[in-house]
């Protein structure tokens, strides 16, 4: 989707930090870390959220969730914790409608809520 922030980052159109990729997926640091490690890993086709994701292709997702994990493992912030979101429409504040999941670590996160 030509309008689609993330496709067009999965496409080189955009530029991003990307830390790793897979065959199926990207993960790049967020613009705006939340945190000393913010990173968000998409899956290269679009789907609009996690929701629509799980719908159409449930080892995308697979994908998705192994490469959050292994995005905390090269940060160094598997042993000690992190925090792995999906942003999932309006009331979550979703505001880019490319599936992404937040891997988030590096501090002390505190509780969500
Ligand atoms: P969400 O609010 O869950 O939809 O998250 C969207 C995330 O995308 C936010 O954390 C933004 O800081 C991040 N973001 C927006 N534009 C870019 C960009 N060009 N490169 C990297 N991250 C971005």
């Amino acid at each position: 989707m030509s309008d689609c922030l993330f496709c067009r980052i999965v496409d080189g159109e955009i530029p991003a930090t990307v830390v790793r990729e897979s065959p199926t997926t990207l993960a790049f640091r967020d613009i705006a870390p939340q945190a000393p490690t913010h990173v968000l890993v998409v899956p290269k086709t679009h789907h609009q959220d996690v929701a629509s994701l799980l719908a159409a292709d449930p080892e995308l997702a697979i994908d998705v969730l192994r490469e959050a994990h292994a995005v905390a493992s090269d940060e160094g912030v598997a042993e000690g914790g992190y925090r792995v979101l999906f942003n999932t429409g309006d009331d979550a504040g979703q505001t880019v409608h490319h599936v992404h999941a937040h891997v988030l670590g590096g501090r002390v996160l505190g509780h969500l809520g």
